[in-house]
């Protein structure tokens, strides 16, 4: 098992996208924190399966995260593998987008990852190994109407991504993001009605002429796809990928 005696943690683990990534990496021998919301039976089922540990903290607060961190450095020792994941979707024309959605959107999807980044540095540097994977999006390369919030967000993560790679070059640490086109999770089903209102769609037309209609491949991409992916950026033999944005797209932004 390549990530026996690495420690990982994975904010919003508890569904979609982070929940196959801790799997991959749990099955691979990572010790694990996994992180996010959900119903506390099903996240303790999930604790049991994979061996982890998880942490409530709610990645738009700093000092949640602050307390998390410290936590997975006392009990676990790590992380030597940190993946920032956690993310929400708000779908709305900018002149009506709630401000406390711009907010919220901004503090989970892209200023979590400055906070968790800058606690797990040090130890990484001092280590001399480490990875650290952002789940980014298509949305980091391109736009989209309605989604002011997340594509700022994800655009900013791509940055952040390459800035701390530059800054981690001769560490031993590697840093990168994953762009997912669509991937059918609940993050993905949950805007469908949004969307729906917000064109004034059915369901069907939202699938087929919005989601689907800038995917080349015409099928969304799957949570385990995404998470081999991020299982590669942790092994030796990608040592040399770093301040990468690595595209999982059905060739969205090749178009
Ligand atoms: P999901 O809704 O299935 O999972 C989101 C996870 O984040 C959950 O575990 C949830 O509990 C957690 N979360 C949400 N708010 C949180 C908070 N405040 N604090 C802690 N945890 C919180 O979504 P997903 O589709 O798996 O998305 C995961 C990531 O992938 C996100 O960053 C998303 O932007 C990105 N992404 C998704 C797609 C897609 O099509 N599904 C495409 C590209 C990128």
């Amino acid at each position: 098992m390549i990530l026996e005696g690495k420690v990982a943690l994975v904010t919003g683990s508890t569904s979609g996208i982070g929940l196959a990534i801790a799997k991959a990496l749990a099955a691979e021998g990572a010790k694990l924190m996994i992180n996010g919301f959900g119903d506390p039976t099903a996240i303790e089922r999930e604790c049991e399966e994979l061996g982890a540990l998880h942490d409530g903290a709610d990645m738009s607060k700093p000092h949640e995260i602050e307390r998390m961190m410290k936590r997975c450095a006392d009990e676990l020792g790590g992380p030597d593998i940190l993946v920032n994941n956690a993310g929400i979707q708000h779908v709305s024309p900018v002149e009506g987008f709630p401000p406390d959605k711009w907010d919220a959107i901004i503090a989970i999807n892209l200023s979590s990852a400055f906070h968790t980044t800058r606690l797990a540095v040090p130890a990484m540097k001092e280590k001399k190994w480490g990875r650290i994977i952002n789940t980014a999006s298509a949305h980091s390369l391109v736009a989209s109407p309605f989604k002011s919030a997340y594509v700022a967000a994800k655009h900013g993560i791509a940055g952040f991504t390459k800035t701390v790679a530059l800054e981690t070059a001769t560490s031993g640490v590697t840093v990168n993001c994953i762009s997912p086109g669509y991937v059918w999770t609940p993050l993905v089903e949950k805007q469908i009605p949004d969307t729906m209102k917000a064109r004034g769609m059915t369901r069907e037309q939202v699938m087929n002429d919005v989601l689907l209609a800038g995917q080349p491949t015409k099928q969304f991409v799957t949570v385990e796809q995404v998470a081999a992916l991020a299982l590669f950026l942790c092994r030796d033999e990608a040592a040399a990928i770093t301040g990468a944005n690595l595209s999982m797209d059905g060739g969205w932004t090749a178009a």
